[in-house]
């Protein structure tokens, strides 16, 4: 029996960020109801085509989750057992901001089936919090924080941004340093985006590059030495706490996206729903274009996405898949020479050093 995983987009907002590229509404709470009945009907949707598989992971994204009220996961959810096959054992993640994050919505949450909490720390300092308008100051993320120990809810995850305005090494350290008396079971730490729209505003007052290769450093020997499992770029875990539902991902595993921008994947397609809130909220089911993800396509979205996870590319398969293997190993001499690449147990992957500069791996392998 074929699986699949479902993400469920919810774009509202308290406020925006100004690092944020997300699609997310920051005034548009009033459409919460007409937006979860839209995402009910795509749901019911996609299950006429997909409600045969076995459902792994669940993830609601946003956006921020726990702005709504949990009535609406709880709806959702409900449409979702009804209409999928759910793996009992499925992990079943919420994204919360600490802002709308308490102890009633922690219970709530697990008594609708949430297995896994994310929360979006981001930093622990007020000033820079405040200077890219998080909608949460230090005081509040320690009160989630508190929430979570409190329930006694173990599977949650911290997210952190490194480049962000005022933070040196010195306060980047401290910073992972009071995360980890708080025993999250999972870990991430992103680099701040120079996509980023609106950086212009704040990218004077943060880090240069070296100081946040520093911090990353200092990241990857401190957790490691914690018990987190490196297990993608970005990602550290305490064993067995991997996010499954990313790992799919990364893993070229097949995902349905429902809501405003949701992307999928399934048979061998690419697709998109619109950004458009209100043309979305009028049609639910209008899917955006479908695109073969085969031949040159599927080479390069494997070796980008496994190269992602600690365990890398498995080059029995890769040979299987694909003619250019002889390739494949020429082009990863130099790194496995430099030892920023390694092949262990079969499978090609990034070491602590290559995951510094895997975007120039990456590209060379391709
Ligand atoms: S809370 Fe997250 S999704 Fe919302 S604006 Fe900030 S970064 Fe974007």
């Amino acid at each position: 029996m074929k699986d699949l995983s479902l993400y469920i987009h919810i774009p509202f907002c308290k406020t925006i960020c100004l690092y944020c590229n997300f699609v997310t509404f920051a005034h548009k709470n009033k459409k919460i109801p007409q937006y979860a009945d839209a995402v009910i009907k795509e749901l019911e949707f996609q299950s006429q085509k997909f409600g045969d598989r076995v459902i792994e992971s669940v993830y609601f994204g946003g956006g921020t989750p726990s702005l709504i009220d949990p009535h609406y996961i709880e709806l959702i959810f409900g449409t979702l057992r009804n209409r999928f096959r759910i793996n009992p054992n499925a992990e079943v993640t919420i994204e919360c901001n600490p802002e709308s994050l308490d102890e009633k919505r922690i219970e709530k949450y697990r008594l609708a089936g949430i297995t896994r909490i994310s929360l979006g720390i981001q930093s622990f300092n007020k000033e820079t919090l405040a200077r890219v308008a998080r909608p949460h100051d230090d005081k509040t993320a320690y009160k989630a924080l508190d929430a979570l120990a409190a329930t006694g809810f173990e599977n949650f995850g911290a997210d952190f941004i490194m480049g962000l305005p005022y933070q040196t090494y010195g306060s980047f350290k401290r910073e992972i340093e009071e995360i980890l008396s708080y025993h999250p079971a999972h870990l991430s730490a992103y680099f701040l985006s120079y996509d980023t729209k609106r950086i212009d505003i704040f990218i004077k007052d943060s880090p240069d590059e070296d100081a946040q290769l520093q911090m990353y450093e200092f990241l990857t020997t401190r957790l490691k030495k914690e018990g987190y499992v490196h297990y993608e770029v970005s990602n550290f875990a305490k064993p067995g706490f991997e996010s499954v539902h990313n790992l799919r991902y990364w893993r070229q595993k097949e995902y349905v996206g429902v809501g405003v921008s949701a992307h999928s994947y399934a048979d061998g397609k690419v697709w998109e729903n619109g950004c458009d809130f209100e043309a979305y909220l009028e049609n639910p089911l209008a899917e955006g274009e479908k695109i073969s993800i085969d031949g040159d396509l599927e080479r390069m979205d494997l070796i980008m996405l496994n190269l992602r996870t600690f365990r890398g590319i498995d080059v029995k398969e890769y040979e299987k898949r694909f003619s250019d293997f002889d390739d494949l190993v020429e082009k990863a001499g130099p790194y496995l020479d430099s030892g920023q690449l390694a092949m262990t147990g079969g499978r090609l992957h990034a070491t602590d050093k290559g995951f510094l500069i895997l975007d120039r791996i990456t590209k060379d392998l391709i």
